[in-house]
């Protein structure tokens, strides 16, 4: 099987360098075109980027030249460009590429509202990706751009969906302690982390606070009618490398008992692991039993960094029920996310031209 040509936009950046690293061996996608800025075009990769993650610069990305994230340089080299770009480029860049004709899998925030554009994670609301086609007939884009939410959000509405199904949520409240590598690099100074939290980022509770209902609405044919639920968020930055842990308390039309929670959250399986797609985790949530777990150092990898990580599912005195959670805010909470978000696409048929090996089964363990 010959693989589908990929590019990556934002490839020197803390989630463009994941991308990297999880397609270097891609069983579906080649990378052919790394882009990034003005001060790093033209140079080859492995002297520009500064590679802050475990392991060295894939051999095979090493030697490629950085070229700009612009239809004319990525013409004719593939058609699908996964993108690390900050907010501020993604929201001219990326329609100009979906206009362009490729399709876009995009990191950033620009787009993610936005009523054609889907917010997709394959094991929560699959059926929105629907929405590319009347995005394409919409804005006459022979391409498309699909969104995967932001990375707090990611880890929630995972976990969210299965118990929303069960239970149906009205009430939410979180309290995110938000890894550094979650500010991109060079990020929040050491002087300003180190021994520290910090009470804010910006943007980020409001992400947190309207990204779930988008993702756990009704897709109504033409566009998704949010869920009804309310959420209440505060988000921190804490001295923590990678991985988001959040403590969340909830409420549901009735209150459920821990078990049955433990029970849906253990058992819970998606599409993607359905189809066995190759990034897709065994299991999108898992459910520890120790008192003090999870811990980012000890439990962020597992699932390959594709998993939820639930503990402490425990009743709470003001909602019924609070648990404690965490997720790889550069895995599935960005390059993994999106990297599942395209193989499901290309299951489903979105590119034309490449046939996944039906026969592939890698799912992360
Ligand atoms: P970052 O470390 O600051 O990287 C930004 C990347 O964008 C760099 O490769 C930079 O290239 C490139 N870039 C900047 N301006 C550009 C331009 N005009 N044209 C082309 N490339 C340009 O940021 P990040 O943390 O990787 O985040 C990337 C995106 O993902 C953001 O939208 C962010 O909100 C989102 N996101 C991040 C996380 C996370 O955990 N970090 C999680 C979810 C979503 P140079 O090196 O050449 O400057």
């Amino acid at each position: 099987m010959s693989k589908l040509k990929v590019g990556i936009l934002g490839a020197t950046g803390a989630v463009g360098q994941r991308f990297v690293q999880l397609l270097a061996d891609h069983p579906w996608f080649e990378i052919v075109a790394l882009a990034a800025s003005e001060q790093s075009a033209g140079r080859k990769y492995g002297a520009a980027v500064h590679w802050v993650l475990e392991r060295d610069v894939p051999a095979a990305v090493r030697e490629q030249e950085i070229i700009r994230a612009t239809p004319e340089q990525l013409r004719g080299c593939c058609s699908l460009l996964f993108s690390a770009l900050p907010a501020d480029q993604a929201r001219f860049l990326e329609p100009e590429l979906a206009a362009a004709g490729f399709a876009v899998f995009s990191n950033a925030s620009a787009y993610r509202m936005e009523e054609d554009v889907p917010l997709l994670i394959p094991e929560v609301n699959p059926e929105h990706a629907a929405l590319i086609r009347m995005q394409q007939a919409k804005r006459h884009w022979p391409g498309f751009i699909v969104t995967n939410p932001n990375c707090s959000t990611t880890h929630l509405a995972g976990v969210l969906k299965p118990l929303h199904d069960a239970f149906h949520l009205r009430k939410v409240l979180v309290v995110t302690m938000q890894a550094a590598s979650g500010a991109g690099y060079p990020g929040v100074s050491f002087m300003d982390l180190l021994d520290n939290v910090v009470p804010y980022i910006p943007g980020e509770e409001q992400k947190l606070e309207s990204e779930p209902r988008k993702l756990l609405g009704q897709f109504a044919g033409d566009h998704i009618v949010p869920a009804d639920f309310i959420i209440s968020a505060h988000a921190n930055r804490v001295a923590v490398r990678d991985g988001h842990t959040e403590v969340v308390s909830l409420e549901f039309q009735h209150r459920p008992a821990v078990a049955e929670v433990v029970d849906i959250l253990r058992t819970f399986r998606g599409l993607p692991q359905r189809l066995q797609l190759p990034t897709a985790p065994p299991r999108p949530i898992i459910v520890l039993a120790e008192n003090d777990r999870p811990q980012p150092l000890r439990d962020r990898m597992r699932g390959r960094g594709m998993a939820n990580i639930v503990g402490r599912v425990r009743e709470c005195p003001l909602f019924h029920i609070k648990l404690v959670l965490l997720g790889h805010n550069t895995i599935r909470g960005a390059a993994g996310g999106s990297i599942l978000n395209a193989e499901l696409l290309a299951r489903q048929g979105y590119f034309p031209d490449f046939t996944p090996d039906s026969d592939y089964t890698g799912a992360a363990s």
